[in-house]
């Protein structure tokens, strides 16, 4: 089979203003971006629309290290879709630079479900993650710029801000910096560092927003630290959002492109699933659901974080609901999650199926327990036998869920029209919108317990001294009402990511709390959260190249 990169490249991709006609879109609705690429204005999003689209989920099992597959599945779900000519858009978030130049490759989909042209969409695509870099970077430098400031000084205790810089890369010599070094004009030396830009306050806030005014008001909230008598500085009081919001305006617009086989694809916004909602922008996901009849979207990492979020953050902040989810497991991921090595996974092995089953059956719990209807989607894999397939058939059987083998990656739209069926089908059985995990009226100890217990499978929740004190800060200044976004190891279903499959009679421990005051959510970290990566020993940056016809080449 040929790479994703060759795969994409031999795609004679349709002029953009074709793909936005099939959205019921004249050419002068776009800001075209070239001839394959173009940014939607937020006049598309109609309101009154969103109850008639069938919104789909697509989420995962536990991650492993052997790659489960949720975009792929996702763009292949939408050509299945449309191949039944239902009226279809999906939706994604931008890859981050990070893991393109690092171990994971892109983010575009992968084999005969891509989304193209993938090497633009992978490599910086319309320049929303600079955008957002710059509005990051521009609050960094006016806290600086306040706290030299002689005369117009709001008192901002150097020791307590909170807000770092930010670059769409993973570079660890930058997690941790002294800056403002070089004497008095240089400024007050601070211990600090910087972000990847998906794991910016920014990008949650980007996503999060509804349009440009609350998004001036999220970034007028970010909470930036104290004075020096303990009174808490937010971004307003440096009259920062404005020009961070005009640093905004086009990346605030999604981006339309297209899948392989011509679905108009919608990608915007790329937030971390630990620390921050993990899912595109709720503005790209209500303008496709204006757009059209069926809208397929991915949320980041296992059901645990990203469903998890996408519901009692995106869903109920936007006031929308899927019809149903698909939760993507592969034999290859599931036999990882029963015992069986990274390096011996492609031998046939029933009783690490049969084991590994139990991580998904857990999370088509967690998904019953939203109210929403589900189907579990085998990713087919070539090493995938039919003996170890039957098992997952009948351990689905047994707890009355749909199940289907979808082979989008090696077929493209026909491998995946089961499952477009089954998806169609269980949004007719979906009938009212999804139950919350919590109420925003429990107390933020409540919401953890629930998310903890009914998500994770916890027994109890342990909330370290430091976390206590926090909390209570943060109650106090009246933040006791946001959703919670618990940042946790993807690894496992609980804190710790050595323990696989479905583990039960643990406790999940709650060190400190964070909070997004802009995004709007309070996020207690519960383990060690990189939010600055570092690149591997051989990074796949080495592989990447470009010719004299500025043919890339290497990208995955
Ligand atoms: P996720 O969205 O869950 O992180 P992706 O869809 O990005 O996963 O897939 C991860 C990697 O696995 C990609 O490089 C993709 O090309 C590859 N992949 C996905 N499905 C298959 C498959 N069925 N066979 C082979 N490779 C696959
Ligand atoms: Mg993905």
């Amino acid at each position: 089979m040929l790479s994703d990169i060759q795969i994409a490249q031999n795609c004679q991709l349709e002029h953009i203003d074709n793909i936005a006609l099939k959205l019921g879109l004249d050419r002068d609705d776009l800001e075209h971006y070239g001839k394959y690429k173009a940014k939607l204005p937020l006049s598309l999003v109609d309101n009154n629309k969103l109850k008639d689209s069938n919104l789909i989920l697509v989420t995962a099992i536990t991650p492993t290290p052997a790659g489960e597959g949720k975009t792929t599945t996702s763009i292949g779900l939408a050509d299945g879709l449309s191949k039944l000519n239902k009226k279809t858009t999906v939706v994604l978030r931008e890859p981050s630079l990070g893991p393109v130049f690092g171990i994971k490759g892109g983010a575009a989909g992968g084999g005969y479900a891509q989304v193209v042209p993938m090497e633009d969409i992978n490599l910086h695509f319309t320049g929303d993650f600079s955008a957002i870099e710059k509005a990051n970077n521009l609050l960094a430098a006016l806290i600086d710029n306040n706290i030299q400031s002689k005369t117009r000084s709001l008192g901002i205790d150097p020791r307590t801000v909170l807000w770092k810089r930010c670059m769409d890369m993973n570079d660890r010599a930058l997690r941790k910096i002294v800056t403002a070094l070089g004497g008095k004009s240089g400024g007050i030396p601070m211990e600090t560092g910087f972000n990847i830009t998906a794991a910016s306050e920014i990008m949650a806030i980007l996503c999060i927003s509804k349009d440009i005014e609350d998004l001036k008001e999220k970034l007028g909230n970010i909470y930036i630290g104290d004075t020096f008598d303990n009174t808490p500085v937010f971004a307003r009081d440096l009259n920062a959002e404005g020009a961070m919001a005009a640093l905004l305006k086009d990346a605030i617009k999604p981006n339309l492109v297209q899948t392989l086989e011509g679905t108009p694809a919608i990608i915007h916004g790329g937030p971390f699933a630990n620390i921050a909602q993990g899912t595109n922008s709720i503005i790209a996901t209500k303008m496709a659901m204006s757009l059209s009849d069926y809208v397929v979207t991915e949320a980041g990492f296992g059901a645990d974080l990203g469903a998890e979020k996408f519901f009692n953050i995106k869903c109920r902040y936007a006031g929308i609901s899927p019809k149903a989810v698909v939760i993507v497991a592969t034999i290859r991921a599931l036999k990882y999650h029963g015992g069986k090595p990274l390096k011996d996974l492609k031998e046939e092995d029933l009783e690490a199926v049969v084991k590994g089953k139990e991580n998904l059956r857990k999370h088509v719990e967690t998904i019953a327990s939203f109210g929403i209807p589900s189907v579990v989607c085998i990713n087919r894999f070539d090493s995938d036998t039919d003996a170890e397939i039957s098992i997952l058939k009948k351990a689905c059987a047994d707890c009355n869920v749909p199940f289907v083998v979808s082979a989008g990656f090696a077929d493209g739209s026909k491998g995946t029209t089961d499952l477009a069926e089954e998806v169609i089908k269980a949004t007719g059985l979906c009938k009212s919108d999804f139950i919350p995990t919590y109420n925003l009226e429990d107390s933020p100890k409540e919401k953890i317990e629930k998310v903890c217990k009914t998500v994770y499978g916890a027994q109890y929740v342990i909330l370290s001294n430091k976390a206590h004190r926090q909390l209570h800060r943060f109650e106090e200044l009246g933040f006791g009402r946001l959703p919670i976004c618990i940042a946790k190891t993807q690894k496992s279903l609980s804190d710790d990511e050595e323990l696989l499959g479905r583990p039960k009679n643990f406790d999940i421990n709650i060190r400190e709390f964070e909070i997004a005051a802009g995004a709007g959510f309070l996020v207690p970290i519960a383990g060690n959260i990189l939010r600055m990566p570092g690149l591997p020993a051989t990074p796949s940056a080495e592989n990447i190249d470009i010719n004299e016809d500025s043919i890339i080449s290497g990208l995955s």
